[in-house]
């Protein structure tokens, strides 16, 4: 329901105004997306999963949506943005994700950043940093013309990891 309002908000707002979402401040705009990562990172928590969630927008328009589903599919590369990409190319009816934002809660791993590589995402946005497995700490795993942005909403990303592994214990 909020979505929707957000999309029709959007659709008048811009018709109004008539000017791209890329006009907007792009940190209001980065952080109402990850929040919507965020969202999907929650859903992922109730459902035991690592909670991390992942979101493509492509024109003011969120295309993929992903969640982590590692346990539910016992399959070690159902990581969010796994899923997001695949749902975002279905929906681009093409494998590369050009004018693409991904949102993910988490720095994605070597797996997910090789994945995006062949995307050829134009950006990524992630929140927290995973200090052991981000795909940082590996070199220069993305493309060339992938933009990344670090940070966004970093401690309610990592809170929830945390929460997370804590409750395991
Ligand atoms: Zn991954």
């Amino acid at each position: 329901m909020r979505e929707a309002f957000f999309l029709i908000f959007n659709f008048y707002f811009l018709k109004i105004y008539n000017f791209e979402p890329t006009d907007e401040d792009p940190i209001t705009v980065d952080e109402t997306y990850m929040r919507e990562a965020l969202k999907l990172a929650k859903q992922a928590y109730q459902e035991d999963e690592i909670p991390i969630g992942a979101i493509i927008v492509s024109h003011g328009k969120i295309i993929g949506k992903g969640y982590n589903l590692t346990e539910r599919l016992n399959d070690v590369t159902a990581h969010a943005e796994m899923q997001a990409f695949t749902a975002a190319s279905n929906y681009m009816g093409g494998k590369y994700l050009k004018d693409c934002t991904l949102y993910v809660t988490v720095e994605p791993c070597v797996m997910c950043a090789g994945a995006s590589y062949w995307t050829q995402v134009s950006r990524i946005v992630y929140g927290a940093t995973d200090e052991k497995r981000g795909a940082s700490k590996f070199g220069q795993l993305y493309h060339p013309k992938t933009t990344i942005v670090s940070g966004m909403l970093q401690k309610e990303c990592a809170d929830l990891i945390t929460s997370f592994f804590r409750n395991k214990r």
